[in-house]
Protein backbone atom coordinates (compact mmCIF):
# COMPACT_ATOMS: atom_id res chain seq x y z
CA UNK A 1 0.00 0.00 0.00
CA UNK A 2 1.27 3.62 -0.68
CA UNK A 3 0.68 5.98 1.86
CA UNK A 4 0.69 9.82 1.53
CA UNK A 5 3.16 12.20 2.23
CA UNK A 6 2.47 15.57 3.41
CA UNK A 7 5.47 17.84 3.53
CA UNK A 8 5.41 21.20 5.61
CA UNK A 9 7.50 24.29 3.90
CA UNK A 10 7.38 27.95 4.29
CA UNK A 11 7.92 30.51 1.87
CA UNK A 12 10.92 32.77 0.96
CA UNK A 13 14.94 31.14 1.11
CA UNK A 14 13.80 28.06 2.77
CA UNK A 15 10.75 27.06 -0.24
CA UNK A 16 13.35 28.28 -2.97
CA UNK A 17 16.53 26.39 -1.34
CA UNK A 18 14.56 23.20 -0.83
CA UNK A 19 12.99 22.86 -3.72
CA UNK A 20 16.05 21.56 -5.96
CA UNK A 21 16.60 19.13 -3.30
CA UNK A 22 13.08 17.57 -3.16
CA UNK A 23 13.28 17.44 -6.88
CA UNK A 24 16.30 15.36 -6.84
CA UNK A 25 14.44 13.10 -4.85
CA UNK A 26 11.46 12.83 -7.81
CA UNK A 27 8.93 15.98 -6.06
CA UNK A 28 8.75 18.98 -7.70
CA UNK A 29 5.96 21.51 -7.26
CA UNK A 30 3.10 21.70 -10.23
CA UNK A 31 1.98 25.29 -9.53
CA UNK A 32 3.57 28.11 -9.47
CA UNK A 33 3.45 28.97 -5.68
CA UNK A 34 4.74 32.83 -5.83
CA UNK A 35 1.53 33.48 -7.64
CA UNK A 36 -1.19 31.30 -5.51
CA UNK A 37 -2.94 31.71 -2.01
CA UNK A 38 -3.33 28.52 -1.50
CA UNK A 39 -1.66 26.65 1.18
CA UNK A 40 -1.79 22.96 -0.21
CA UNK A 41 -0.37 22.33 -3.44
CA UNK A 42 0.29 18.66 -5.28
CA UNK A 43 3.34 17.38 -6.47
CA UNK A 44 4.77 15.41 -9.61
CA UNK A 45 4.50 12.64 -7.40
CA UNK A 46 0.35 11.73 -6.85
CA UNK A 47 1.63 10.64 -3.03
CA UNK A 48 3.24 13.60 -1.97
CA UNK A 49 1.80 17.06 -1.15
CA UNK A 50 3.29 19.98 0.06
CA UNK A 51 2.07 22.51 2.45
CA UNK A 52 3.16 26.09 2.87
CA UNK A 53 3.26 27.33 6.83
CA UNK A 54 4.86 30.44 8.45
CA UNK A 55 8.24 28.73 9.76
CA UNK A 56 7.43 28.68 13.11
CA UNK A 57 4.87 26.38 12.91
CA UNK A 58 6.65 23.70 10.73
CA UNK A 59 7.63 21.99 13.76
CA UNK A 60 4.25 21.75 15.35
CA UNK A 61 2.45 20.27 12.04
CA UNK A 62 4.86 17.58 12.26
CA UNK A 63 5.06 16.96 16.00
CA UNK A 64 1.48 16.36 15.67
CA UNK A 65 1.59 14.23 12.32
CA UNK A 66 -0.50 16.94 10.15
CA UNK A 67 3.16 16.81 8.47
CA UNK A 68 5.27 13.74 7.78
CA UNK A 69 7.98 15.57 6.80
CA UNK A 70 9.04 19.34 7.30
CA UNK A 71 11.80 21.80 6.49
CA UNK A 72 12.55 24.41 8.85
CA UNK A 73 15.62 26.52 10.71
CA UNK A 74 17.56 25.12 13.74
CA UNK A 75 16.79 28.18 15.64
CA UNK A 76 13.10 27.15 15.05
CA UNK A 77 13.71 23.77 16.32
CA UNK A 78 15.77 25.05 19.37
CA UNK A 79 12.72 27.44 20.32
CA UNK A 80 10.26 24.92 19.69
CA UNK A 81 12.03 22.03 21.83
CA UNK A 82 12.15 19.24 18.98
CA UNK A 83 9.57 17.35 20.91
CA UNK A 84 8.12 14.70 18.77
CA UNK A 85 10.43 15.29 16.03
CA UNK A 86 13.06 13.63 14.53
CA UNK A 87 16.04 15.68 12.83
CA UNK A 88 17.99 13.37 10.12
CA UNK A 89 19.40 15.40 8.06
CA UNK A 90 21.40 19.36 8.26
CA UNK A 91 20.00 20.70 4.68
CA UNK A 92 23.09 22.76 4.77
CA UNK A 93 21.39 25.68 3.43
CA UNK A 94 19.80 29.36 4.38
CA UNK A 95 23.06 29.14 7.08
CA UNK A 96 23.34 32.23 9.43
CA UNK A 97 24.24 32.52 12.80
CA UNK A 98 22.34 33.00 16.24
CA UNK A 99 23.81 36.03 18.55
CA UNK A 100 23.44 38.08 21.18
CA UNK A 101 24.07 41.80 19.86
CA UNK A 102 23.80 45.10 22.08
CA UNK A 103 24.66 48.80 21.39
CA UNK A 104 28.13 49.78 19.57
CA UNK A 105 30.96 50.50 21.78
CA UNK A 106 28.80 49.17 25.21
CA UNK A 107 29.53 46.75 27.86
CA UNK A 108 26.86 44.24 29.02
CA UNK A 109 25.73 44.73 32.41
CA UNK A 110 27.39 42.82 34.84
CA UNK A 111 24.34 41.62 36.87
CA UNK A 112 20.48 41.22 35.68
CA UNK A 113 20.55 41.76 31.99
CA UNK A 114 17.36 42.68 30.31
CA UNK A 115 16.64 40.96 26.61
CA UNK A 116 14.22 41.10 24.12
CA UNK A 117 13.96 38.36 21.39
CA UNK A 118 11.20 36.44 19.57
CA UNK A 119 13.48 33.09 20.54
CA UNK A 120 12.17 33.26 24.35
CA UNK A 121 12.61 29.94 25.14
CA UNK A 122 16.03 29.55 23.76
CA UNK A 123 17.25 32.83 25.10
CA UNK A 124 16.30 31.66 28.95
CA UNK A 125 18.35 28.39 27.90
CA UNK A 126 21.25 30.48 26.46
CA UNK A 127 21.69 33.04 29.60
CA UNK A 128 21.17 30.08 32.49
CA UNK A 129 23.51 27.98 30.46
CA UNK A 130 25.80 31.26 31.52
CA UNK A 131 24.84 31.41 34.53
CA UNK A 132 23.47 34.83 34.01
CA UNK A 133 20.08 35.87 35.23
CA UNK A 134 18.12 37.45 32.17
CA UNK A 135 14.94 39.35 32.54
CA UNK A 136 13.40 37.89 28.59
CA UNK A 137 11.24 40.33 27.00
CA UNK A 138 9.33 38.56 24.16
CA UNK A 139 8.70 40.80 20.80
CA UNK A 140 7.75 39.93 17.22
CA UNK A 141 9.95 41.85 14.99
CA UNK A 142 12.39 44.59 14.66
CA UNK A 143 14.35 43.50 18.07
CA UNK A 144 17.28 45.54 16.85
CA UNK A 145 15.13 48.97 17.90
CA UNK A 146 14.78 47.48 21.71
CA UNK A 147 18.80 48.36 22.70
CA UNK A 148 18.18 51.72 20.54
CA UNK A 149 15.00 52.23 22.61
CA UNK A 150 15.92 51.33 25.99
CA UNK A 151 13.25 48.55 26.12
CA UNK A 152 16.41 45.62 26.36
CA UNK A 153 20.24 45.80 27.26
CA UNK A 154 20.81 43.14 24.61
CA UNK A 155 18.86 41.34 21.92
CA UNK A 156 19.29 37.56 21.29
CA UNK A 157 18.55 36.96 16.94
CA UNK A 158 19.66 35.97 13.49
CA UNK A 159 22.64 37.43 12.13
CA UNK A 160 24.08 36.75 8.32
CA UNK A 161 26.06 39.87 6.99
CA UNK A 162 25.59 41.70 9.92
CA UNK A 163 24.63 44.50 8.26
CA UNK A 164 21.28 45.12 10.33
CA UNK A 165 23.06 45.04 13.00
CA UNK A 166 25.14 47.77 11.67
CA UNK A 167 22.44 49.86 9.72
CA UNK A 168 20.50 50.30 13.60
CA UNK A 169 23.90 51.23 15.78
CA UNK A 170 24.28 47.93 17.34
CA UNK A 171 26.95 45.00 17.78
CA UNK A 172 27.33 41.27 17.54
CA UNK A 173 28.24 39.89 21.06
CA UNK A 174 28.03 36.08 21.88
CA UNK A 175 27.99 33.16 19.52
CA UNK A 176 25.19 31.35 20.55
CA UNK A 177 24.94 28.56 17.32
CA UNK A 178 25.35 28.08 13.85
CA UNK A 179 22.25 27.75 12.22
CA UNK A 180 21.33 26.14 8.72
CA UNK A 181 18.09 24.79 7.49
CA UNK A 182 17.05 20.98 8.63
CA UNK A 183 15.16 18.00 7.87
CA UNK A 184 12.43 17.10 10.25
CA UNK A 185 10.10 14.25 10.44
CA UNK A 186 6.90 13.03 12.51
CA UNK A 187 8.69 10.27 14.80
CA UNK A 188 5.26 7.78 14.33
CA UNK A 189 5.72 8.41 10.58
CA UNK A 190 9.06 7.72 10.11
CA UNK A 191 7.61 3.97 11.49
CA UNK A 192 4.66 3.81 9.57
CA UNK A 193 5.82 5.42 6.41
CA UNK A 194 9.15 4.15 6.58
CA UNK A 195 9.07 2.46 3.16
CA UNK A 196 8.13 6.09 1.66
CA UNK A 197 9.97 8.25 3.96
CA UNK A 198 13.23 6.64 4.30
CA UNK A 199 13.93 6.83 0.63
CA UNK A 200 13.42 10.29 0.37
CA UNK A 201 16.01 11.45 3.08
CA UNK A 202 18.18 8.99 1.35
CA UNK A 203 17.93 11.02 -2.20
CA UNK A 204 18.06 14.70 -0.15
CA UNK A 205 21.11 13.46 1.63
CA UNK A 206 22.94 12.75 -1.52
CA UNK A 207 22.25 15.91 -3.47
CA UNK A 208 23.24 17.56 0.20
CA UNK A 209 26.57 15.97 -0.23
CA UNK A 210 26.88 16.63 -3.49
CA UNK A 211 26.53 20.37 -3.11
CA UNK A 212 28.53 20.29 -0.21
CA UNK A 213 31.66 18.58 -2.10
CA UNK A 214 31.15 20.93 -5.20
CA UNK A 215 31.14 24.16 -2.68
CA UNK A 216 34.66 23.13 -1.45
P1 LIG B 1 21.98 40.44 8.02
O1 LIG B 1 21.66 41.92 7.92
O2 LIG B 1 22.54 39.90 6.73
O3 LIG B 1 22.84 40.12 9.21
O4 LIG B 1 20.59 39.68 8.18
C1 LIG B 1 19.90 39.80 9.38
C2 LIG B 1 18.41 39.57 9.26
O5 LIG B 1 18.05 38.76 8.16
C3 LIG B 1 17.95 38.90 10.53
O6 LIG B 1 17.33 39.84 11.36
C4 LIG B 1 17.02 37.82 10.08
O7 LIG B 1 15.70 38.23 10.28
C5 LIG B 1 17.26 37.67 8.59
N1 LIG B 1 17.98 36.42 8.24
C6 LIG B 1 19.21 36.33 7.69
N2 LIG B 1 19.55 35.07 7.44
C7 LIG B 1 18.52 34.31 7.85
C8 LIG B 1 18.25 32.91 7.86
N3 LIG B 1 19.12 32.01 7.37
N4 LIG B 1 17.09 32.49 8.38
C9 LIG B 1 16.20 33.37 8.86
N5 LIG B 1 16.37 34.70 8.88
C10 LIG B 1 17.51 35.18 8.37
Amino acid sequence: MTDSITIALSKGRILEETLPLLAEAGIELVDDVKKSRKLVFPTTDPNVRILIIRATDVPTYVQYGAADLGVTGKDVLMEHGGEGLYEPLDLNISRCRLMTAGKKGEQPPTGRIRVATKFVNLARRYYASQGRQADIIKLYGAMELAPILDLADEIVDIVDTGNTLKANGLEPRELIDYISSRLVVNRASMKMKHGQINPIIEKMAVAVERRRSASE
